[in-house]
């Protein structure tokens, strides 16, 4: 029997991938639902190709022949709970996957997550969720897939700290003054991955990795202190777990998210993927550098939510997605990201997360705080 599978954000990035992947493995996998925000061509296209049967799109869409189609804002968690799909991949961006996440997690089955938002925000309601449910979380980010398999190397006890790197992205040899004249188009090219548009943008302003120690301490459950960030501008080692004999192990490969996807599919079993072969001697040299916490204040902010807790992981995720709108839309600049965040932490009234409404209140709360930061700026 084929494995059935969902994948939620189907358009996207990681979803166009994740196609890619089923389609080599067609043998083993099928696709059972498919989802979309606002591209409805490529997803009727999609679901015909691939024979969904059902599938699901915020924007209103016509009905397909033999498809199921669900619409509006909750056809998504709609369709995370079809218990039908023995996988749900979480390719939705932003904290819209959250409800979803909660969702697929009742079916107490296995979840391929790329969204971390979800999981920077969700924390202990997720937590609560995978231990009720009995469901698996399998990481498709390429450092929380790293971190997966190299702590299958050790026991937890042994553990001594797990390293994260990144790329530091186009701008990591600038000096932070260099920063405030940096156009839109240098931001979105990314020197090694070649991703949606907010991740990029997050890997420029060193948010994605702030986002990344705190997803990696909700899934991997290690606190701040164990967790490091380590710059590697050649994205070939996605990400190292160091035990206590001093042995580091490593994960290494080509920068390609179709490997990670593929794993978390498969896991715990390997087959041949779509990655080109990573030949070190072509490569040649791997350089690492320590991340400056002055310079990338993104890094020391998530840090900063990771100890407070309560709502600021929220706040450092929702302060971060407003400011990129704000950001893509002109009205502030790049340098403006990391402040808008501060301003908001600065603000922000802690509370404990116990509900999804709590959530959703921090997330609204981070918005307006970053919206009164750019009104007073526009005054100035
Ligand atoms: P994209 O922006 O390329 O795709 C996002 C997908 O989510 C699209 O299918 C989009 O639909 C859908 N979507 C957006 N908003 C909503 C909503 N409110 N409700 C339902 N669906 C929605 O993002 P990426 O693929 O780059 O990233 C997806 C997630 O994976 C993010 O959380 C990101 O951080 C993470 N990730 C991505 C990596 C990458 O290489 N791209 C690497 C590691 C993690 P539509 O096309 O119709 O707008
Ligand atoms: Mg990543």
């Amino acid at each position: 029997m084929k494995k059935r599978v969902t994948i939620l954000g189907s358009t996207g990035s990681i979803g166009r991938q994740t196609l890619e992947v089923i389609a080599l493995l067609s043998d083993e996998y099928e696709i059972y639902g498919l989802s979309a925000s606002s591209n409805v061509e490529l997803l009727a296209e999609q679901a015909k190709r691939f024979s969904a049967k059902r599938i699901a799109s915020v924007k209103p869409m016509e009905g397909l022949n033999n498809i199921d189609v669900l619409t509006g804002e909750d056809s998504a968690s709609e369709l995370a709970r079809d218990a039908n799909a023995d996988i749900v991949v979480l390719a939705i961006s932003g904290i819209a996957a959250l409800k979803p996440l909660l969702n697929a997690i009742q079916n107490g089955k296995r979840i391929a997550i790329a969204n971390k938002e979800s999981l920077v925000c969700g924390g202990d309601l997720v937590d609560e969720a995978l231990v009720k449910y009995g469901a698996e979380l399998v990481p498709i980010d390429s450092e929380q897939s790293a971190i997966f398999q190299c702590l299958k190397n050790g026991k937890r006890e042994e553990v001594k700290r797990l390293i994260l790197t990144a790329s530091g992205g186009p701008f990591f040899k600038l000096k932070l003054e260099e920063l405030s004249g940096v156009s839109m188009e240098q931001v979105l090219a990314h020197p090694t991955w070649n991703m949606g548009r907010k991740i990029t943008l997050d890997s420029a302003t060193m948010f994605n990795k702030g986002l990344e120690i705190i997803e990696a301490a909700r899934l991997f459950k290690f606190g701040a202190d164990k967790i490091d960030v380590l710059i590697h501008p050649q994205s070939i080692v996605h990400s190292m777990v160091e035990y206590c004999d001093g042995t580091v192990i490593a994960n290494m490969s080509l920068p390609d998210m179709r490997l990670p996807i593929q794993y978390a599919l498969s896991y715990p079993k390997r087959t041949a993927s779509l990655a080109r072969p990573l030949k070190l001697e072509e490569v040649g040299n791997l350089s690492f550098f320590k991340a400056d916490m002055e310079r990338f204040s993104a890094l020391k902010l998530a840090y900063a939510a990771l100890n407070a807790g309560g709502g600021y992981p929220v706040v450092y995720n929702g302060a971060n997605e407003r400011a990129a709108e704000l950001y893509f839309g002109g009205i502030i600049d790049f340098l403006d990201i990391e402040n808008a965040v501060a301003y908001a932490f600065d603000r922000y009234e802690n509370s404990k997360m116990r509900s999804i409404n709590d959530i959703l209140d921090a997330d609204f709360e981070a918005h307006r705080l970053v919206d009164e930061f750019a009104a007073q700026k526009g005054k100035k």
